[in-house]
């Protein structure tokens, strides 16, 4: 008798009961799940993988979130802002080296001096490069002008992470005030998919407090919203914040690798010609972690450009790769290790997002099907 992943995935229904069986599913099942999460994601986004060099420009934040090292109260970090040279030798580098995009990410800051500052870095990036440098932001929850003046300005996708999209999961994971609500959060995501932006989210997985029903529920999210890119990964405990209390109860380290590496072959199952990043927290856990996710269906990777000085004090969680790892983002490093696993680095291209163009097609025009 066929067991139950088989009959899953033949039959193509992923509702909430199934999702969970998949991302439950282990051994030979799991063997089974990674070879169409593979097959799916060769046939519908190809063969290569893209870079977005990823530039941590400040680990300076105004918002206080459970889990992130960097958050407001913690006291013991260094903080530290890169000079606009910096930062634009940086997406040189990235130029140069044939990366085709930059990340900006940073803490959460929303005042104008930021919201002008970023707007003017945009400009300068696009003169660099002649326009060819692709440019993503993730500077978190801003106002529709700021987002707009940005897109104008020339960033043409933005992450940001719903965290949890259970709104009563994500309380947990916040402090309850203004600055922290599921439902401004939300909004931002909509308002980013207005505006024209390649919109992506994603979440934390392994984290206290969360259930297969709630990862599941993640996915039907990113689905629902029609998402264009997803960058998501485990959930790393940092010691000097609030959610360390909750150690005792999290899985282990190697099963929330693994776990993440579930969830990134169900959705690409779900949703087929999206972008789907192969996180850094991956690469914390498993120094092959990234390639790991690649082989099952990413088909994004972001190697850290930041400057070595400063990378060392953006530590979302602990155990994040160091700047003596450096060498292990270089561009040989990167060939050599996606040859391993059979795919192919598409360096200098934007590679965006398919579904995003799919999704932007007018109305009354026959949207293709995704039919496996
Ligand atoms: N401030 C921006 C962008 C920087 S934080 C924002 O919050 O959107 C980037 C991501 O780091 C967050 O979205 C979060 O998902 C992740 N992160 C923070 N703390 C983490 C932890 N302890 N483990 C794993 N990922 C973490
Ligand atoms: Fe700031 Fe982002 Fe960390 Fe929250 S996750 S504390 S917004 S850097």
């Amino acid at each position: 008798m066929k067991n139950k992943v088989s009959n899953i995935l033949k039959h193509g229904k992923l509702g909430l009961e199934e999702i969970v069986t998949l991302l439950r599913s282990d051994g030979a099942e799991r063997t089974e799940l990674f070879s169409e999460s593979a097959r799916i994601r060769r046939k519908y986004v190809g063969n290569r993988v893209y870079f977005r060099g990823l530039i941590e420009f400040s680990n300076i934040c105004d918002k206080n979130c459970y889990y992130c090292g960097i958050r407001r109260d913690n006291k013991e970090v260094e903080r530290y802002s890169l000079s606009d040279k910096e930062i634009l030798d940086a997406a040189l580098y990235a130029f140069e080296n044939k990366y085709g995009s930059v990340v900006l990410q940073s803490g959460e800051l929303s005042n104008s001096r930021f919201a002008s500052r970023i707007t003017r870095l945009l400009k300068e990036i696009k003169k660099l490069s002649g326009g060819k440098l692709g440019i993503t932001l993730s500077v978190g929850e801003q106002t529709e002008e700021v987002y707009r003046e940005w897109f104008e300005a020339g960033a043409h996708r933005y992450l940001l992470r719903i965290e949890a999209s259970n709104p009563g999961l994500y309380a947990k994971l916040h402090p309850d005030d203004n600055l922290h609500s599921y439902q401004r959060r939300l909004e931002c995501l909509y308002l980013l998919q207005k505006i024209g932006y390649q919109t992506g989210t994603g979440v934390m997985i392994g984290l206290p407090f969360q259930t297969y029903e709630d990862l599941a529920g993640d996915l039907l999210f990113m689905k629902n919203l029609d998402i264009d890119m997803v960058g998501m990964g485990p959930y790393i405990e940092h010691a000097n914040t609030p959610m360390i209390d909750y150690k005792s109860e999290l899985l282990p380290i190697k099963a929330r690798f693994e776990l993440s590496l579930n969830m990134i072959a169900v959705l690409r199952i779900l949703m087929k010609d999206i972008n789907i990043a192969a996180s850094t927290a991956l690469q914390a856990i498993d120094p092959i972690g990234r390639e790991k996710a690649v082989k099952i269906g990413a088909n994004v990777i972001m190697p850290n450009i930041t400057p070595g000085i400063y990378r060392d004090n953006y530590n979302l969680y602990e155990n994040k790769p160091l700047s003596t790892d450096e060498d292990d983002d270089s561009k040989e490093c990167l060939e050599a290790r996606l040859k391993m696993v059979d795919v192919e680095p598409g360096f200098g291209e934007w590679g965006d997002s398919k579904h995003y163009f799919e999704r932007r097609k007018p109305r009354g025009s026959v949207r293709k099907t995704l039919r496996s």
